[in-house]
């Protein structure tokens, strides 16, 4: 009689426990809609139990090209925030909004995050733009997500963002941030003790996606196959480019995420003894790279691999 009553009790605190954990998500969980999986990783992070995470783009795709399919626009419809890479990346994202017309997400609606906001840009443009500057961006070059310490911006921005929608949860998101800055710092020292001996390595990329992480790495970009961003390679740009590497005294390292055509990385290499390596650009573009500390561990060790084998 005594055994069973005490599992009785049991059972009832179980059962309170189990509500109180489940409960709250399911009641009250932010709907946080990102236009690319790396911010929706961020998010992930911040909100914790907090919020349902989505991303528009999906594994694997170049973030400049995103067709979004009409389920997006219900998503954004009911979403409490909304978090984008700016710096007219993700453009996409405008036609989206406008379907949506939820004024909460919106440009200046309490729930709209522009995770670009406070980063140092890169390759501001200094000269006018027009039709042959190619898809280049006003605003400078928006893959700045790409060095892993402007990830402590992006969630310094998500993280505004949601305790303006959830004030009541301001030190939840803190903790879970300061937790995640605590990961991303670690990693850091990581990342560039291995990184550390190949200081002043250049890489070829098939689009202008790596200043960010160059400059933080003290490795270089020789330059891109594409002709300009958005414009493909032509055959003199890729002779001059072999030219170029042949020039170089050390070797040089082709690095492309695997959505890119590679007929033309493949031709340089074989032209010129390039090692050719595919790394992801975004949480998800490799398999185990899913999220965005592992993202960089996958970047990283693809190009020690790289630069110590050849
Ligand atoms: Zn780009």
């Amino acid at each position: 009689m005594k055994t069973l009553s005490f599992r009785v009790i049991l059972g009832l605190v179980a059962l309170a426990m189990g509500s109180c954990a489940f409960a709250r998500p399911a009641l009250a969980a932010i709907s946080v809609v990102a236009s690319t999986t790396d911010l929706a990783d961020i998010a992930k992070q911040v909100g914790g139990d907090r919020v349902t995470v989505y991303s528009i783009a999906r594994l694997n795709q170049d973030l400049h090209m995103i067709e979004p399919r009409p389920s997006d626009v219900l998503r954004i419809k009911r979403a409490g925030l909304v978090v984008r890479v700016g710096m007219d990346l993700d453009l996409w994202m405008d036609a989206l909004l406008n379907a949506a017309s939820n004024a909460n997400v919106n440009r200046g609606g309490r729930g709209y995050v522009d995770a670009s906001v406070g980063i140092r840009k890169l390759e501001v443009p200094q000269e006018q733009i027009t039709g042959a500057s190619g898809d280049i961006h006003v605003y400078g070059n928006p893959h700045y997500w790409l060095d892993p310490l402007n990830g402590e911006i992006i969630s310094a921005n998500i993280l505004e963002g949601l305790k303006r929608v959830s004030p009541a949860d301001a030190s939840y998101f803190e903790r879970n941030r300061n937790a995640f800055l605590t990961a991303l710092r670690s990693a850091m020292r990581r990342w560039q003790e291995k990184l550390g001996p190949y200081r002043g390595r250049k890489i070829v990329n098939y689009h202008d996606a790596w200043p960010y992480f160059v400059r933080r790495f003290n490795l270089k970009v020789l330059g891109c196959i594409e002709v300009k961003p958005g414009i493909p390679p032509t055959t003199s740009h890729v002779a001059s480019l072999i030219e170029r590497i042949k020039a170089e005294k050390q070797p040089v390292v082709i690095a492309d995420a695997a959505y890119y055509p590679d007929k033309a990385a493949k031709t340089i290499a074989a032209r010129t003894g390039a090692k050719f390596v595919i790394i992801p650009s975004s949480v998800g573009g490799t398999k185990g790279a899913d999220n965005y500390i592992s993202l960089f561990d996958h970047i990283v060790d693809s190009l020690v691999k790289a630069f110590s084998t050849h």
